[in-house]
């Protein structure tokens, strides 16, 4: 796996992201994630597992995660690879600044938390 293997669905989990999640191992995991993408690294985009996923305990949870992914890539229309900073650039511009979160995972059960965030 590529070190900087991202759905594109995940550039808004961790925009809206606040030091909790689904387990000790996860959060580690997220905060490490963040840490590195302030270098802006090339990221490889994927609708499968990726370098946030590695670390989650969830098993069933893939197609929903699809659905979000695929909709992220027309939203906002991606199409390849791409830094970090330019891929949260255009979620920001094409979905939250845009109010369109509930669009793409409003039956995800963090909602409740991200949809107030959404700016
Ligand atoms: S609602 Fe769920 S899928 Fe959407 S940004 Fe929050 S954690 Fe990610
Ligand atoms: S396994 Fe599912 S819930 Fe966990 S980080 Fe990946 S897409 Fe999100």
């Amino acid at each position: 796996m590529s070190e900087y293997k991202i759905r594109p669905h995940h550039a808004l989990c961790i925009n809206f992201f606040i030091g909790k999640g689904y387990s000790n191992d996860f959060t580690e995991n997220m905060n490490h994630v963040i840490e590195n993408l302030h270098n802006n690294p090339l990221t490889e985009i994927t609708i499968g597992k990726d370098m946030i996923c590695s670390k989650c305990p969830c098993t069933d949870c893939q197609e929903k995660a699809v659905s979000y992914d695929r909709k992220v890539i027309d939203f906002c229309g991606i199409s390849g690879n791409m830094s970090w900073n330019d891929l949260k650039k255009v979620v920001h511009e094409k979905i939250i600044s845009t109010g369109k979160l509930h669009e793409i995972c409003g039956d995800c059960q963090w909602f409740y938390i991200c949809g107030k965030k959404e700016t």
